[in-house]
């Protein structure tokens, strides 16, 4: 600081101050003080003071007593630079000793005086002399002999009369507090909130307002928003003889500050009081900008402004106080979209375990995604499926999922695998959806004979019984846990709307049916980044289709076959041309390995046969000759397509014949063909001329000519290496860092679940690279990319599409590196507007 502070500040309106010098604490006093508010005669110590103290220089106490009087009593209070991290609790009632005990009991009454210096002795025993809490408890009546008894054990623990000397005992609460500072705990804890290793403690010493006595006399909180919920509302309590924040503590006794609230209130019992207080309400928001929660003390009848601290809140309160205060002109719209974490907007999408209550937990693992849902226990897709039917919520137990189950999942309220990280199917398509999912909880046995699942500590859960699942802690609770709804209202809208204004990269989503769609563009994502045309394969009676597209035995057979699928996939594409019509629809052609469409056990084989009217060897036959060592790195992607040509072809029919259909009705559509897991640009070259003959053919049976646009989907390693003569054949480039992180570090996307948490509690790796993109690794090939893309082709678009698209750290990478747009699950959107909107201001 270039400028002298003084030691201690008398705190006056004029007095020079800071925030970072004195702490928050003792700046929002000065605020009120410059309000006219009846703040007590107040004195701050600045971070450098405390310090000095903390290593034994304690400041001339004559001076710093100077402006309270002739013995006066006092609190200390800390103030550090963020009120979230922490500092040793108020002390009161400093400066009370016999003389004053004696004095008092002529004012308020032997018990009032003997009950507030016993609270005193009790106070400096424990936390300044750091004596055993055991022998200062506070007797249930305050009598004077209870009050000797004290003074006596505090004399026989420290061989030292209780001291009498007000300067005394303010220079060891001072001292103490400056030292709790220090303590390690103290220390941890904050650092934890992001305080700095050097975060100062600042202290103000303040003049008592006694809130016990003779009058109307007490203490209370007040505020003036609903912290649940961010309405204008006022709140808080008061207690007639109390002090400091005991209203808070024994709200039976409490009065409530309106009469709205029935029962006793300030509003009828202290008017003037009340009225007082009501006039701040526009004071702190409009002059503090922020809701604040007033301390005050009334002693016989007057009141003192004893604190004010920014109001504690819920997420949701958090955006509706953001919004009103910008609304109301208060603050500018940018600093309203600062103000919000863009993490607690995707609890505000959900459904949310009530905070207030006590969970069960039976098992803890991966949150992979967010929400909460109740629901009797299932084990197997057609269960959940058949508790569906029976309106009944469920929840799906697996020990991992494989694309048969989606049906299952879309009927489930919560999913649950005992395998898998957080790019297992299972979580993907639980954030897709929007359902809660709590992934590799590895600790949990399912039992499928038995149909029962084994907790850790024993407690077997069968079938049918009700459990909770908090996908956003990555918890499993017993029984119906109470929720709270989300909270989509006009407050939420507005401020991503302003989010929009400042935001300078695209935010699309990854959406691969209508109804993700429809929540893409409810959350306004600007297009669909990503539509994994598979999962449509998954919907209704296809499933069967696919299968038997899977045992056909020529290409014929096969196209037949694909013919039946056409009108369905084609019907898909039409309705996400008309949700998201005017805006952009990217669509990558089949990716997976053809085994996922097949069932995986015995049982599931014969019911195939069935169904087939084949004989069992037949398919136990296929489903070997489909089997690979290292299905993620074998025949999917372009290499299955190129394998299987008929099926982007019936792929491409289905998106151009969608586009003419679409384009009737409304403005022309455009839509983007994505290849995926390309690792040679000549796969580009061969599926673009079968396309182009596609599309070739669809233009002279219709008579319509349309445009479209070819992407590639960079996921390989070597896919960024050669961008420059790829780019050459696309448009634009979609980075997968979904296979592009499994590919880098060599890690399966589905197994690292395993062994990931002990890596990275380890230090291995800083963060779980599917969560968090690697920057250094990874994150070199996105923009080696990039530039080699730019190379071969100048106005290439380029984006991102794995799940890391919505982390803000993804959003801030991809700014870096000048891309267009980054795409992430549809429940993602809103946080993303939010970030990428904050990164830009
Ligand atoms: C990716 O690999 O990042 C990607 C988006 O594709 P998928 O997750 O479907 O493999
Ligand atoms: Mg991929």
């Amino acid at each position: 600081h270039n400028i002298e502070f003084e030691p201690f500040t008398l705190i006056t309106p004029n007095a020079r101050m800071s925030p970072s010098v004195h702490g928050g604490r003792a700046k929002c006093l000065q605020r009120l003080i410059r309000l006219d508010m009846p703040v007590p005669t107040t004195v701050a110590l600045s971070f450098d003071t405390v310090r000095e103290i903390a290593r034994g220089q304690m400041p001339e106490m004559s001076s710093l007593l100077e402006p309270f009087g002739d013995a006066p009593l006092l609190s200390v209070r800390p103030s550090s630079a963020d009120s979230d991290w922490g500092g040793p609790g108020a002390i009161l009632n400093i400066g009370f000793n016999n003389a004053r005990h004696r004095e008092l009991t002529e004012k308020i009454g032997l018990e009032a005086a003997t009950a507030l210096y016993l609270r005193f002795v009790q106070s400096y025993s424990v936390v300044v002399a750091r004596l055993d809490p055991e022998q200062f408890h506070l007797p249930d009546a305050p009598t004077e002999a209870a009050l000797r008894s004290m003074l006596e054990a505090y004399e026989y623990e420290t061989d030292e009369l209780f001291p009498q000397d007000p300067a005394q005992q303010l220079a060891e609460v001072l001292r103490s507090m400056a030292r709790a500072w220090d303590g390690t705990t103290a220390r941890l804890l904050r650092q934890a909130k992001g305080a700095p290793a050097d975060a100062g403690l600042g202290l103000v010493v303040q003049a008592m307002a006694m809130g016990v006595g003779r009058g109307k006399s007490g203490s209370g909180v007040i505020q003036f928003v609903d912290d649940k919920t961010g309405e204008q509302r006022i709140t808080g309590r008061y207690l007639s003889q109390s002090q400091g924040r005991e209203a808070l503590t024994k709200t039976k006794e409490a009065l409530f500050i309106t009469k709205d609230d029935r029962g006793l209130s300030v509003e009828e019992e202290l008017p003037e009081v009340f009225a007082q207080l009501a006039g701040y309400r526009d004071l702190c928001r409009i002059r503090l900008r922020e809701e604040m929660q007033i301390e005050f003390t009334v002693e016989d009848g007057e009141l003192h402004v004893l604190d004010a601290i920014r109001v504690q809140r819920s997420n949701r309160a958090s955006v509706k106080i953001a919004v009103d205060l910008a609304l109301d002109g208060i603050i500018p719209t940018d600093e309203a979209v600062m103000r919000v974490d863009p993490a607690i907007l995707s609890e505000l999408l959900h459904r949310q375990v009530d905070p207030s209550a006590t969970p069960d937990v039976i098992v803890a693992g991966i949150a992979a995604s967010p929400g909460a849902a109740c629901g009797r226990i299932v084990f197997t897709a057609n269960e959940a499926q058949a508790s569906a039917a029976r309106s009944e919520a469920c929840i799906l137990v697996r020990r991992e999922t494989t694309p048969e189950d989606i049906r299952g999942m879309h009927a489930a309220s919560a999913v649950i695998t005992v395998r898998g990280g957080i790019t297992s199917h299972a979580a993907v398509i639980g954030r897709g959806l929007g359902l809660p999912c709590v992934v590799g909880a590895s600790d949990l046995v399912i039992d499928r004979k038995r149909k029962v699942m084994i907790a850790p500590d024993g407690r077997e859960f069968r079938e049918g019984d009700v459990i909770t699942v908090n996908g956003t802690s990555g918890r499993v609770l017993a029984g119906m846990v109470p929720l709270m709804e989300p909270a989509l209202d006009g407050a939420f809208r507005q401020l991503l709307d302003w989010a929009d204004e400042f935001r300078d990269i695209g935010i699309r989503a990854n959406a691969d049916t209508p109804a993700d769609a429809q929540i893409a563009r409810n959350f306004a994502a600007q297009g669909i980044g990503l539509c994994r045309t598979e999962h449509m394969f998954f919907e209704g009676d296809r499933l069967g289709v696919m299968r038997e597209m899977i045992f056909a035995h020529t290409a014929e057979d096969r196209r037949a076959v694909l013919d039946r699928l056409l009108p369905m996939q084609r019907g898909d594409f039409i309705a996400l041309f008309q949700i998201m019509h005017g805006t952009p629809v990217c669509i990558r052609l089949f990716d997976p390995p053809l085994h996922e469409f097949l069932p995986a056990d015995k049982s599931g084989h014969r019911e195939l046969a069935e169904q087939l009217s084949l004989p069992l060897s037949e398919v136990t036959s296929r489903v070997e000759a489909l089997t690979e060592y290292n299905p993620m790195l074998g025949m999917r992607g372009v290499r299955l397509g190129l394998s299987y040509p008929e099926i982007y072809d019936m792929q491409a029919r289905a998106i151009f014949e969608a586009t003419v259909e679409a384009s009737r009705s409304g403005d022309p559509v455009v839509p983007e063909i994505m290849i995926p897991l390309v690792s040679a640009m000549r796969e580009v070259e061969l599926v673009k001329s079968r396309i182009d003959a596609v599309a070739a053919a669809v233009r002279a049976e219709t008579g319509v000519d349309f445009r479209f646009r070819y992407g590639v989907m960079v996921e390989t390693p070597r896919a960024a290496l050669r961008a420059e003569e790829i780019a050459m054949h696309a448009q634009f480039l979609s980075f997968g860092t979904n296979d592009l992180t499994q590919m880098t570090y060599g890690l399966s996307r589905d197994d690292a679940g395993r062994f990931m948490s002990a890596y990275v509690q380890a230090g291995v790796y800083a963060e779980d690279p599917f969560h968090t993109l690697d920057v250094e690794g990874v994150g070199e090939l996105l923009s080696m990319g990039a530039e080699r893309g730019r190379k071969g082709r100048e106005d290439v678009v380029l984006s991102i599409c794995g799940e890391h698209g919505g982390s803000r750290s993804a959003i801030s990478f991809c700014r870096s590196q000048k891309f267009d747009y980054v795409s992430c699950s549809p429940f993602r959107v809103p946080a993303a507007r939010l970030s990428a909107a904050q990164l830009a201001i």
